[in-house]
């Protein structure tokens, strides 16, 4: 059996403390690290040194996504103690800069309706927080189903992308537990932060990646779910069916508010999230665009192009 730890670490971020895991077997591994900030190393450093575990002794690092909660310390980690971390490829262009989000997404913010001001306002902050670079030659990308050994058993890689385009689960079949990073939470419904292919350049569709991954959880023999936010959850499909009903309901109030005149994305998440500014706009936008995504796919809205940006209506007009 695979000897967990769970450590819980302070973050910045309005979502609060984070999780990461420690598996004190060989190699000796992290599930995530925190942000790259003293106060979470100090905790990190404290939290393992309990376990008889010192930061140099840590061999291997799996990022379950490219979120500066989660993978923050992966560069400073390596560098202490030559750590090879692991991530899916997508999103190994997140930890060596190769990919740079805000750039990614800056169409998609213009096509949204975003006011230009606003969108001057992000750049600055996402630039003011750009990842610790790490080198390329410290990474190894994870496949679908790809198998990491252990002394005293295995994770089992598996793709659940939406919240992330490469987001990862990990699943020890030994005692079915799930760690399920940022995909499912508890109280939490994890945003499908809007995403580029790299490839195609077109955003993602990733309310629908992220639901046909919640689909496929429920295929799975799972004992217990280690998120990487909040207590462990047992009762899982429970907590299941409360995201996928909130996505529905969502879809319905992002469906009513589209009136005769046509709304841009960013209009659509002002109504849902008053005041929003610096990366809530990237949030808000995201959450919905995610539902204006589902309700196109499903003929209850159209878009039509108006000078570079995307007016929506209800396609029945009402
Ligand atoms: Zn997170």
């Amino acid at each position: 059996m695979l000897p967990v730890y769970k450590i819980n670490l302070p973050t910045p971020y309005p979502v609060g403390p984070v999780n990461v895991y420690l598996i004190k077997s060989k190699p000796c591994t992290l599930i995530d690290t925190g942000p790259d900030l003293p106060a979470s190393r100090r905790a990190l450093e404290e939290a393992l040194a309990s376990c008889r575990v010192a930061l140099q002794d840590i061999e291997r690092i799996i990022i379950t996504h490219c979120h500066p909660d989660h993978c923050g310390l992966a560069g400073a980690i390596r560098e202490a103690a030559g750590a090879q971390i692991f991530v899916n490829g997508v999103e190994a262009g997140r930890l060596t800069g190769e990919r740079d989000y805000f750039k990614e997404i800056f169409p998609s913010l213009v096509k949204a309706g975003v006011p230009p001001g606003l969108i001057q306002e992000l750049a600055v902050y996402m630039r003011a927080r750009q990842y610790r670079q790490v080198p390329k030659s410290g990474i190894l990308p994870l496949a679908d189903r790809e198998v990491l050994t252990f002394e005293d058993g295995e994770l089992v890689v598996q793709n659940f992308p939406g919240h992330s385009q490469g987001h990862i689960c990990l699943y020890d079949p030994q005692s079915r537990n799930f760690f399920s990073g940022d995909f499912l939470l508890p109280h939490i419904t994890p945003n499908p932060l809007m995403e580029v292919s790299p490839e195609t350049g077109r955003r993602l569709p990733a309310k629908k990646m992220y639901l046909d991954g919640l689909a496929h959880l429920l295929e799975m023999d799972i004992a217990e779910i280690w998120p990487g936010h909040g207590e462990n959850i047992v009762n899982w499909q429970v907590t299941v069916d409360e995201v996928f009903r909130h996505h529905s309901d969502r879809n319905d109030t992002v469906y009513r508010l589209l009136g005769e005149r046509g709304r841009t994305a960013y209009e659509i998440a002002v109504a849902l999230f008053p005041r929003i500014g610096g990366f809530d706009v990237v949030l808000g936008v995201s959450e919905a665009l995610a539902a204006l995504d589902i309700l196109l796919e499903d003929g209850r809205a159209k878009a039509e192009e108006e000078k570079g940006v995307l007016l929506y209506f209800k396609a029945d007009g009402n």
